[in-house]
């Protein structure tokens, strides 16, 4: 093979960089360079770019600590295979005592061996990494459209020749901070599922079977299980299975208890009256007969008999009232006692839906439940980063509705509403009942003009989907207000101001949206 002489290599080397398509940066020039003169690729070892992966990685748990305390051991170390191991482990692919090793591992290059010739990330690198996310992929999910896409930007550029170290650590950088709340959402999603089939399997047992409750709470779930899978849909049926199972456990075996009492003491006062019906009945026919006796009687030896007939009977007729008064008695004091349980029962009854997060009427989460969510998001919206609109309607002229159709059909058009905005909401959103007929809706990763968008297309909506009273037709509007959560606001504050907005939208004419 006839030698190249350097500017021969050279010329070579641009020519190649143009028909490659590459960027002509110092990196890829050398590359090229030494590719063309046969020499062996090595470029210095970026410990810095490195490093600073290393810190974007996130060390939640003590085995993520522990990872990454190894990768920054091995940076330091200039140890390239101690950085592969420890990066491969982090992933979960290698157990955790052969990551251990990463910093002995045989024939590895450090900084006593090869100082300043330590290879950069090479192609071979950047295909492990590309395989490693590949790997992990099924694992987290493709819910998260801007994750899934971020990754697939990713494997692109992981494994597209040209990629430099600089372009490739960034976008390492921005997927590993997603990749920290995508896979802390996952392991969430996961605990809940679990958490719910406990609650169901735990509880089933001790349920009545009746089948409208069974059916109830199996839609239910079918309903949560349907993808895409969101913590918010799950942490909705794990606390609506919570309400219902509680009550009916708690309250419903001792009501019917309390029932089966009652209509065994009432069976038992009917029998008691018939059979003193019947005796009394038997008593008088028995009198009436004595005195025809005693009346035909023509000697003191003739009446004698009869009467002491007379005495038995009145006797036995005096034992049998007492027989039953007394048992009369008792059935009282045990009927107090049945009522006493009763208005106990009302009360835990009372107790217990004051614990509920749901509207019985709608469906939709009552004040308790919107609170609780209302952190939920705002903390969500803080930890994420990511905006948050908080929408308030209320039905206009609702009133009027229920003057002239009556308050059951104004309880209809209200379960109606809801079950529209429910279907056209994404799933991630939340309805809550925040009054009579005020609604409240959460809307994550929303900034303001989307949130207007959402509530101008439900209106759009309610317009194609009439609400049906009987046979008539009934279009239902509401004004709504859209606010979002300023960065220090709390999430009553911003309802306070959607309220407003809407209170605006009232006076401008109703049946519109505007923003806060
Ligand atoms: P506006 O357009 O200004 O909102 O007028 P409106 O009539 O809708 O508002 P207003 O506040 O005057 O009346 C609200 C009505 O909603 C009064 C109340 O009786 C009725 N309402 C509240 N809760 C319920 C409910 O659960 N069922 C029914 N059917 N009506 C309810
Ligand atoms: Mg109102
Ligand atoms: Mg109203």
């Amino acid at each position: 093979m006839i030698e190249k002489k350097p500017f021969e290599i050279a010329r070579e080397t641009l020519k190649q960089l143009t028909s490659r398509k590459m960027v002509p940066t110092p990196l890829n020039y050398q590359n090229i360079y030494n590719e063309i003169a046969g020499v062996a690729q090595v470029p210095p070892f970026p410990a810095d770019a490195l490093r600073e992966i290393a810190q974007a990685l996130p060390a939640k748990t003590p085995g993520q600590q522990k990872q990454r305390g190894l990768l920054e051991y091995a940076i330091d170390r200039l140890n390239w295979d101690g950085v592969k191991t420890a990066l491969v482990a982090y992933g979960g692919f290698v157990p955790a005592n052969s990551a251990e090793s990463g910093s002995t591992v045989p024939g590895s290059l450090t900084a006593d061996t090869t100082p300043l010739t330590v290879p950069a990330i090479t192609a071979d690198f950047m295909a492990q990494i590309g395989r490693l996310i590949e790997y992990a992929q099924p694992a987290l999910g493709t819910d998260d459209e801007r994750f899934s896409e971020q990754t697939s930007d990713l494997l692109r550029a992981l494994k597209q020749p040209g990629t430099d170290v600089a372009t490739a650590k960034l976008m390492l950088v921005n997927y590993s901070h997603r990749l920290s709340f995508t896979a802390e959402d996952q392991f969430e999603i996961k605990n809940s599922l679990l958490k719910l089939l406990h609650l169901v399997f735990e509880n089933i047992g001790e349920l009545s079977l009746e089948e409208q409750w069974l059916k109830g709470q199996m839609d239910a779930l079918k309903d949560a299980s349907k993808p895409p899978l969101t913590l918010r849909r799950l942490d909705d049926v794990e606390k609506r299975l919570k309400d219902v199972i509680f009550k009916q456990k708690d309250a419903k075996e001792r009501a019917m208890q309390a029932q089966n009492e009652m209509r065994q003491m009432l069976a038992t006062f009917i029998e008691r009256l018939s059979q003193m019906t019947q005796s009394t009945g038997s008593f008088h026919g028995k009198l009436v007969e004595n005195a025809r006796q005693i009346e035909q009687a023509k000697t003191i030896e003739e009446i004698a008999p009869v009467l002491k007939e007379v005495v038995g009977a009145t006797r036995s007729m005096a034992e049998q009232s007492k027989l039953a008064g007394d048992e009369l008695q008792a059935m009282r004091a045990r009927a107090d006692e049945t009522e006493a349980e009763l208005v106990k029962l009302h009360k835990e009854l009372d107790r217990v839906s004051a614990q509920a997060r749901h509207d019985p009427l709608t469906g939709a989460l009552n004040r308790k439940g919107m609170d609780e969510a209302l952190d939920k998001e705002v903390s969500g919206m803080h930890r994420k980063e990511s905006p948050l609109s908080v929408a308030l309607l209320d039905i206009d002229n609702f009133k009027k509705l229920n003057d002239t159709l009556g308050h059951a059909t104004g309880d209809a058009a209200l379960a109606h509403l809801a079950a529209v905005a429910r279907e056209c909401m994404r799933p991630q959103d939340t309805l809550a009942r925040y009054g009579g007929e005020e609604f409240v809706i959460l809307m994550p990763d929303t900034p303001l003009d989307h949130g207007v968008e959402a509530m101008t297309r439900l209106q759009r909506e309610l317009t194609k989907r009439f609400f049906l009273a009987g046979a008539e037709k009934v279009l239902i509007t509401f004004s709504a207000g859209v606010a979002q959560l300023a960065a220090n606001e709390k999430g009553a504050d911003a309802i306070k101001r959607a309220d407003q907005a809407m209170y605006l939208a009232k006076r401008a004419g109703k049946n519109r949206v505007l923003a806060a």
